[in-house]
């Protein structure tokens, strides 16, 4: 409980605490939740048609995963990782999921169900943790749905799992979209590109950001990810990735790009996209949908072959995405998700049918009906109108003589309707077993 400001209690001034949450995170109150609830159960339908499987990772992690496998130059390393020591040991929120889930992949050898040549696929769904600028109107505790296939190098895996993104997009409602793909080439063909990049950089290190000059020294692919405009503009000039790729590389980017054309996916190739994380390599990709007017990624992911061995597992290769549930959600259609009403409200006229309607409410949920009754007698009219807060379908009239023949009064709020039913055939007029 809080209370505003201080006030005396017996004679001394107490000072309440502040009563907030934490800067960068917020509530999401029963309304919203349903919302939520709705974009959660349709990824887990839609993925497990793909054969995917929920993993529940923890939320710490060793600090030295993170450093690790996201990269020691990244902005998440570098400044925005709550970590904190443990005991002897430096621990992390994670900041995303795809370290833990190679993590526990190698921990459980899970590489041995993958041996009779099926891929491992699962998905997350949770929070992540990243300490970044509020300004940027981001959360610092924030969500993702994310799903990972580790065993699989063929380019079906990444067109197909691009392909459930769509097909779970289109079961959100979420239609305004882009699809854009790229590859960052792998160990073999990105040192040139690395080069090719660095020598055009050079010459120009004096127009960009600080970031990018900084970018330019540690992590020189990453000066595409500068959202500074003139940046961008002037990096439109620079090598692409594309024109470089090897003959592996370009042949599995063709083979994804063709597997999207005859999925009927459309997508547009852009070789700016490298996304923020050092262990992607070949296919990187993105959803970008319109917000406020300007464009920005929903989701997106890549390939990773070198993360698992890198970890001190086998050579495993992986293919994942994360998505920010905020986003999602904001950007579903209104009338998606909205929260379910109450089936029933069970009006009781007087005491003696109120104390009936309690035993009543109890046979209708325990056989699966959603029930609202006042906690004492009410009128009537208190009664109809807390119906009405709660969106019930029905109201149900309890009486006396309804209590005595077995037959209730039941009014459709919607359509006015009324009838007279028994007991026994109550449940399947209210609609009950939800859920199952
Ligand atoms: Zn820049
Ligand atoms: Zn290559």
């Amino acid at each position: 409980m809080c209370y505003k400001g201080a006030r005396a209690v017996r004679g001394a001034l107490v000072v309440k605490p502040r009563c907030q949450a934490v800067r960068g995170t917020r509530d999401v109150l029963p309304d919203e939740a349903a919302r939520w609830q709705y974009v959660e159960g349709a990824a887990r339908s839609v993925f497990e048609r793909y054969g995917f499987r929920e993993i529940r990772t923890p939320l710490i992690e060793p600090t030295e995963l993170f450093t690790r496998s996201v990269g020691e130059a990244t902005d998440i390393v570098r400044k925005e990782m709550y970590s904190f020591s443990a005991g002897s040991e430096s621990v992390t929120l994670r900041p995303e999921a795809t370290a833990s889930v190679a993590r526990a992949f190698v921990e459980h050898s899970l590489h041995r169900t993958i041996a009779a040549g099926f891929p491992e696929r699962v998905y997350y769904i949770g929070p992540m943790f990243r300490y970044e600028r509020p300004q940027k109107g981001r959360q610092r505790q924030f969500h993702q749905i994310g799903a990972e296939i580790l065993g699989a190098k063929e380019p079906l895996a990444d067109a197909e799992t691009i392909e459930m993104l769509w097909s779970f997009l289109d079961a959100i409602g979420i239609e305004d979209r882009e699809l854009v793909v790229n590859s960052v080439g792998d160990a073999r063909c990105r040192p040139g590109f690395r080069e090719a990049l660095v020598r055009w950089l050079e010459p120009r290190l004096d127009r960009l950001c600080e970031d990018c000059r900084r970018r330019a020294r540690e992590n020189p692919l990453r000066v595409f990810d500068c959202k500074v405009e003139a940046d961008r503009e002037l990096l439109l000039g620079a090598p692409t990735i594309l024109d470089l790729l090897c003959g592996g590389c370009r042949e599995h980017f063709e083979e994804v790009c063709r597997t999207l054309d005859a999925y009927g996916i459309p997508y547009r190739a852009d070789s700016r996209i490298v996304r923020g994380l050092d262990y992607y390599e070949r296919t990187v990709f993105e959803v970008l949908s319109r917000d406020l007017g300007a464009q920005s990624a929903i989701l997106g992911g890549g390939r990773y072959d070198g993360l698992v061995e890198d970890l001190g597992g086998p050579a495993v290769p992986g293919f994942g995405f994360a998505i920010g549930l905020e986003r999602l959600v904001s950007l579903m259609p209104g009338d998606r998700g909205l929260p379910a009403g109450t089936d029933v409200f069970v009006v009781s006229l007087g005491e003696p049918a109120w104390r009936a309607s309690i035993a009543l409410a109890r046979r209708l949920r325990a056989a699966g009906v959603r029930v609202a009754m006042p906690m004492s007698s009410r009128p009537m009219g208190a009664q109809l109108k807390r119906a009405d807060r709660v969106r019930a379908r029905f109201a149900l009239f309890v009486g006396e003589s309804e209590i005595a023949s077995g037959r209730y009064g039941l009014k459709d709020l919607a359509t006015g309707e009324q009838s007279s039913v028994q007991e026994k055939d109550l449940v399947a007029r209210l609609g009950g077993r939800h859920g199952e």
